[in-house]
């Protein structure tokens, strides 16, 4: 059962966990009980699972490497970025464009790589806009992106979360940042990660899963269960990152199960053996 006495046996039957990570996993350095059990008890059952993550300020080996320093040994192929989302979306949508990029260095190297032509000046030939979660943001790199959105150019941004959790608290995420820019230009942009339900989709087919098959595991409302929602799968909220009991009860957005922590979704596992 879960956290509201809703029985979630249902659990049992899922062969693809696409797993949040801040607030759910981990909380920024420090692991949470029971997610190296989760995990190892996953792969026992041969039920895969893979790490889908909005953050666009760190490439998926800067990822690889994390999770090594917390002692979980994963691959490359493990994860599923908003940044990865992104270039299959742009791959799609623009190709052979040259895309104007306002994002970390770790993000326009991944890019380059996933064979985006990427610019970080303001050109004449310039087809489309890209804001990441930007940790080296500058006011003259805003001050290029408005000029590029004054234009009207195509507004995409990687993902909609307006904080991102640190130690202390909150930083501004790529939704606060684009906020700005939509105050100063008046345009909106396209987000890519999660909530859309292109992050889940995309990951459905690289794992041969369909929807019953699948769950999304998360912390956050507006974005982890908006994302099971809007492709139609069975989303569980965790109580260990942002969502709180209330805004559950009071608000729009119903995950399908809610837990206490990844360790509880563990325990339901085996008790419904
Ligand atoms: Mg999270």
């Amino acid at each position: 059962m879960d956290f509201f006495g809703k029985p979630a046996t249902d659990l049992k039957h899922k062969k693809l966990f696409l797993l949040d990570m801040d607030g759910t996993i981990y909380n920024e350095n420090t692991l949470f009980d029971g997610t190296k059990e989760f995990l190892s008890y996953l792969k026992e059952n041969e039920i895969q699972y893979v790490f889908i993550t909005n953050n666009s300020s760190r490439s998926v080996e800067d990822y690889v490497c994390k999770l090594r320093t917390m002692g979980i040994e994963a691959t490359k192929e493990d994860f599923f970025t908003s940044t990865q989302a992104s270039i299959v979306y742009l791959q799609d949508k623009y190709k052979n464009k040259k895309i104007y990029v306002q994002g970390t260095d770790s993000l326009i190297k991944e890019l380059c790589e996933g064979k985006i032509h990427v610019s970080t000046d303001v050109e004449e030939d310039i087809d489309a806009v890209l804001v990441g979660f930007d940790t080296e943001l500058t006011s003259e790199k805003l001050r290029k992106t408005s000029e590029l959105l004054t234009r009207k150019l195509p507004f995409i941004a990687t993902n909609p979360d307006l904080a991102c959790p640190v130690h202390f608290g909150f930083i501004p995420d790529c939704g606060s940042i684009c906020q700005m820019l939509t105050n100063a230009t008046g345009q909106q942009p396209l987000y890519i990660g999660k909530p859309n339900s292109l992050m889940v989709d995309l990951a459905m087919d690289k794992f041969s899963c369909n929807k019953e098959e699948t769950v999304v595991v998360g912390d956050r409302l507006y974005t982890d269960i908006a994302t099971g929602i809007n492709s139609n799968v069975t989303a569980v909220c965790v109580l260990s990152g942002e969502a709180a009991v209330d805004d559950i009860v009071n608000g729009n957005i119903k995950p399908t199960f809610t837990f206490q922590s990844i360790k509880e979704i563990l325990n339901e596992l085996k008790s419904s053996e």
